[in-house]
């Protein structure tokens, strides 16, 4: 008689995860004395270097790190190309608390990772990463952007980040309500990080009536002190506003939050805010709320970094992200006239760019 074996929870590894979709090369990086844990994923080197920025965050387990390392990577490739970019995608994490657990030693270590891969990856800033942070990985490697302006970089992304971001949001409202003036409309800003307190400045200048939630009281605070926005208690999802920008974390479109949102318009800077971004496309499509692709809106942090590379100023980086605005009209009519959601009409103009290449 057969035994039967006792049930085993197996963590997805690299190549079976769901997530993985054909990445060239992920790298787990650990250093004992500094503490760093960290996975860095590139995607895709096609168009060129990988570019994306390291996030840190105190992940609930290494499959979370994992899954959020392949998703973000991917992301970045469909990003440097439909921004026109000779840039591929990649994307680092470190697993850990940015506010307690980062050092020098920490950021020092991993850009001795970094310079391991001979320019393969290159990096920057992202959720838990400043520009003090890339000083320190600078003193390691060369393949760092973002770096301080008084060291001969571009500064921190961020505010083009927002900039583009916001671009994207009056193509939307464009688009949906046939005017860009946002003036009176209201908007949840959710994640009041880097980019969502400049985001929040734009859209306060633009007239909207804007509300706020984070999970630091610290950050809604600033929001609130230094434009007047309103701190949001509520379930993000029920938020009775015509906007919903997400600017914290992926994956808050998804079976439960889409059932719920009252808004028109869902346009962010988080990245891979589709939990499933065939089926969640699919059913914002269904319930009439247009969706801004995330890698489209938000890129214009990374046109900033390109800068460093490709040696243009901020003037013709702030020139390219003014760009996103008819960009992402483009994907809108492209999306409609073929009865695709926006999601794949974005992802598929970006992949035909990076099959030209191949
Ligand atoms: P950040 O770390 O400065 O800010 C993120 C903020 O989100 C923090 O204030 C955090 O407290 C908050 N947050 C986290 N979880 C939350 C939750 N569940 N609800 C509400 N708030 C929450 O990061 P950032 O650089 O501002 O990036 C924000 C998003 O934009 C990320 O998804 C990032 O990947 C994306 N993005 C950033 C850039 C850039 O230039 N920094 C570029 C492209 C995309």
């Amino acid at each position: 008689m057969n035994s039967v074996s006792p049930a085993v929870e197996v963590q997805p590894l690299v190549f079976s995860n769901p997530s993985f979709k054909d990445h060239e090369q992920v790298v787990f990086c650990h250093d004992k004395e500094s503490g760093l844990k960290a996975i860095i994923g590139v995607h895709s080197t096609v168009l060129g270097p990988a570019l994306g920025g390291t996030r840190m965050w105190a992940y609930n387990n290494e499959a979370e790190a994992l899954r959020d390392v392949l998703r973000l990577s991917r992301g970045m490739t469909f990003k440097a190309s439909i921004s026109g970019l000779n840039l591929g995608g990649g994307k680092a994490v470190i697993i850990g608390d940015s506010r307690t657990q980062k050092t020098e030693a920490m950021m020092r270590a991993f850009g001795r990772m970094v310079d391991r891969l001979g320019g393969n990856y290159i990096t920057a800033e992202d959720v838990g990463i400043g520009t003090k942070d890339m000083e320190y990985v600078k003193a390691e490697t060369n393949h760092v952007t973002g770096i301080p302006i008084e060291m001969g970089g571009s500064g921190d992304p961020s505010p083009v980040t927002a900039y583009g971001t916001y671009m994207g949001i009056k193509a939307s409202a464009k688009y949906k309500w046939g005017n860009d003036n946002l003036s009176g409309k209201k908007v949840l800003v959710q994640g009041i990080g880097n980019v969502g307190i400049t985001l929040v400045k734009h859209l306060t200048e633009a007239g909207m009536e804007v509300f706020v939630q984070d999970i630091h009281q610290d950050r809604i605070a600033e929001a609130v002190n230094m434009y007047g926005a309103k701190d949001y208690t509520g379930e993000f999802a029920e938020a009775d506003v015509d906007i919903y920008a997400p600017c914290a974390l992926g994956a808050t479109v998804n079976d439960e939050s889409i059932e719920k949102f009252k808004c028109s318009i869902i346009a962010g800077a988080a990245n891979n805010q589709l939990k499933d971004e065939v089926n969640h496309g699919i059913a914002l499509q269904k319930r009439g709320i247009l969706y801004a692709p995330d890698f489209l809106i938000n890129a214009g942090g990374l046109i900033n970094v390109y800068s460093e590379i490709a040696k243009y100023d901020r003037a013709e980086a702030i020139r390219r992200t003014e760009g996103i605005y008819d960009t992402t009209l483009e994907i809108f009519r492209h999306a409609e006239t073929k009865d695709i959601t926006t999601h794949q009409a974005a992802l598929e103009i970006a992949q035909a760019r990076v099959d030209a290449a191949k």
